[in-house]
């Protein structure tokens, strides 16, 4: 339901204007003075207020000046409700953006017309802003949504991907020491989900997950590659560096504590530095690196 606060210091017309536009299935709050609006337009939080000018204690041309001056309060429109009648008046009060000037004495039924007139634009108006405001969110969800993986969070393969091609694109235009990438798999993990099921197997890659991104810099972009197969893009690191990470990461998996008591989790992994490769080449040479740490007997890494 749409509320208008009406402002005036009339008692008769504070009681007429408001039991027509109450007829007319509005919500009307009455106050007798402009401090009154000011005081209490924040929590009455009207889509339209109908401002008398001359009022005791600050008139309706201080009212519409100080509501357009604070942003919480400069888009409500204003409908002066006055005897003033003179036209340096009628273009004051027009000045300040009011959308109507309506001089008393009035037609009651004129009055509700005009009024109910603007109050339809006004609600078509919020209608709109509702719409895009929702759309805007649903955009936003649906764009997060296509760049994640459902289970874990973390980015999915396709953008991982993209944001390698990315990085290196970036590295080319720089220098050496610019890129580092660390590929890591679980061991054994199939054997996980054949023992505990594949939920418990799902809650490790949860796990697994959270806590290698706390391990990680703001920087670094952690993805999930496939299956239970990760991807971190180390930017601005060292090949030293990233393997210094990698072996942390590494040890931390291989030291956690999970409630099944006999289940062990590890990961082997390949760390490479960016050396003029295109994207498809580096995680190439990452993953012979990845394999060789299982053949050299899991939980380890080859930088
Ligand atoms: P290795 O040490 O050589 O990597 O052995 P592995 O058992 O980890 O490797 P393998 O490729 O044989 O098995 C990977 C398993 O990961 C099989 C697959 O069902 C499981 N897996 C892949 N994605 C998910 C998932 O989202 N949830 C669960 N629970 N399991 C998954
Ligand atoms: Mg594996
Ligand atoms: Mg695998």
């Amino acid at each position: 339901m749409l509320k208008i606060l009406v402002a005036d210091d009339s008692d008769t017309i504070r009681t007429m204007v408001s039991f027509k536009l109450k007829s007319c299935g509005y919500e009307v709050v009455t106050v007798e003075d402009g401090l009154e609006v000011i005081n209490n337009v924040e929590s009455i939080n009207p889509d339209l207020i109908m401002l008398d000018v001359s009022m005791p204690n600050m008139n309706g041309f201080e009212v519409a000046s100080r509501l357009r001056a604070s942003p919480t309060t400069q888009n409500i429109p204003i409908i002066f409700l006055t005897a003033m009648a003179d036209t340096e008046d009628v273009l004051k009060g027009l000045g300040f953006g009011a959308i109507d000037y309506i001089t008393k004495p009035f037609k009651p039924e004129i009055l509700v017309a005009k009024v109910c007139n603007h109050l339809n634009m006004i609600k078509s108006r919020k209608e709109i802003t509702q719409t895009n405001e929702q759309l805007k969110q649903e955009n936003k969800g649906l764009e997060e949504k296509a760049v994640t993986d459902g289970l874990t969070g973390l980015y999915n393969h396709n953008f991982i991907i993209e944001r390698l091609s990315q990085e290196i694109a970036r590295c080319n235009r720089y220098k050496a020491n610019c890129l580092s990438i660390f590929m890591f798999d679980l061991d054994h993990f199939k054997a996980i989900n054949d023992n505990y099921g594949h939920l418990v197997g799902d809650e490790v890659l949860v796990r697994v997950s959270a806590e290698i991104k706390r391990l990680l810099r703001e920087v670094d972009i952690l993805g999930r590659y496939g299956g239970e197969e990760f991807l971190v893009l180390l930017p601005d690191t060292s090949l030293e560096n990233a393997c210094v990470a990698a072996e942390k990461i590494r040890e931390r998996v291989a030291t956690l504590n999970w409630s099944a008591e006999t289940l062990k989790v590890a990961l082997s992994g390949g760390v490479c530095a960016f050396n003029g490769e295109d994207a498809i080449e580096l995680i190439k040479k990452t993953d012979i690196l990845l394999y060789l740490a299982k053949r050299n007997g899991r939980n380890r890494i080859e930088c």
